[in-house]
């Protein structure tokens, strides 16, 4: 019998669950406890829920942590970058990055979690994309990437991680429910209680489910990987930017609404592209852009893809452009590429993982 992961319940079903077995309502919250605040990794460890409660759940769900399959740790920056097996076979790829101090300590120490196997968005600089989709992650999945990863930071840096990124494979609001689901474990005090503040969703913009995380009333960081600043520029790297749904113009309006609702400042994501998206015409277009509502840009310098034609763009052509973004007042920062000596752009290291296991099943 195939049985269902039981991290895909969320509280309240999990209270149903209980009731439905003939135990009071409070064994699910104790069963939440075990699995989100205490990262039990049995049901025989749930030592105060009574051995029939254990049995049946034993009988009916499985409980599993991702497997780390495969881990990359950059000794340039001490990025690490962790492949997972999921329940299903399929592998994702989730990343601890460090942030130093001057000191030398690990002051920042932010997740980039995986929301899909893959991704259908199908933008061309990106490994992920290459893939096609295969896969939503559920809730428990996803909270297990931050989970372990918190394990090891506490483990090489002997504090608990600080920030998750919704930036590894996948596009977060293709699979809403569970992506959000996932953000309240994150942030429920019996789960690993970060501050929404701290929680950042990353999409290519697909309008409508912004405004539907408007309407949710959301309290994380939204971040919009724009990527160029024109329609023209956009269609050509970025397949969603095609249809009239999902365009700058629908993405304008509804960023303001987004914004209108949540009054949180948008960051925009520009992988900045050697002579595609640097030229000073380009600042000038992402300068409107910006002015949509508050918000902030991020500049990426990006990581070579095999497969993909771009550079990341050259130092002078990149100064002249933050001189035009800084020169319009434009808050702007430059995020250098991380772990360049490992399989760092997202979706390169399950790509691999991928070729590996088809060489060996042949
Ligand atoms: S950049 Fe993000 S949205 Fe685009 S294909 Fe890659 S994972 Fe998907």
């Amino acid at each position: 019998m195939n049985k269902k992961n039981i991290k895909s319940l969320s509280l309240e079903q999990l209270e149903a669950l209980a009731l439905s077995l003939g135990e009071p309502r409070f064994r699910g919250r104790q069963l939440f406890q075990w699995l989100y605040a205490k990262g039990a990794t049995s049901f025989d460890a749930m030592s105060n829920l009574p051995a029939s409660f254990r049995n049946a759940l034993e009988a009916h769900f499985d409980l599993q942590a991702l497997e780390c399959i495969q881990t990359q740790v950059s000794a340039i920056d001490g990025t690490i970058k962790c492949l997972y097996r999921l329940h299903s076979g399929k592998a994702i790829e989730t990343v601890l990055i460090p942030g130093f101090d001057e000191d030398g300590d690990a002051a920042r120490l932010t997740v980039c979690v995986s929301s899909q196997v893959g991704c259908a968005m199908g933008c061309t600089f990106c490994a992920t994309g290459q893939m096609g989709f295969m896969q939503n992650l559920h809730a428990g999945e996803i909270y297990d990437q931050v989970w372990q990863m918190n394990q090891l930071a506490n483990e090489e840096y002997g504090r608990k991680i600080t920030n998750v990124v919704f930036m590894g494979m996948g596009e977060p609001l293709q699979n809403y429910e569970q992506v959000l689901q996932a953000i309240g474990l994150l942030t429920s005090p019996e789960g690993l209680g970060l501050a929404s503040r701290r929680i950042t969703l990353s999409t290519v913009g697909l309008a409508g489910r912004i405004m539907r995380l408007a309407d949710d009333g959301v309290k994380f960081n939204l971040a919009i990987s724009l990527h160029a600043p024109t329609s023209e520029k956009r269609s050509e790297i970025m397949p969603v930017n095609r249809s009239l749904k999902t365009d700058l113009k629908a993405l304008k309006e509804a960023v303001q609404y987004f914004y209108q609702r949540t009054k949180n400042r948008i960051t925009y994501e520009y992988c900045i592209f050697d002579h595609f998206n640097d030229n000073e015409e380009d600042a000038k277009a992402l300068v409107k852009i910006v002015r949509w509502a508050p918000s902030k840009v991020n500049l990426i310098m990006f990581n070579p893809v095999k497969g993909v034609h771009f550079e990341a763009s050259h130092e002078q052509r990149l100064n002249a452009f933050i001189r035009v973004l800084v020169a319009n007042k434009v808050t702007v920062t430059v995020r250098r590429s991380r772990g360049q000596d490992i399989d760092a752009a997202c979706g390169q290291l399950a790509i691999n993982a991928g070729k590996t296991e088809k060489t060996v099943a042949q």
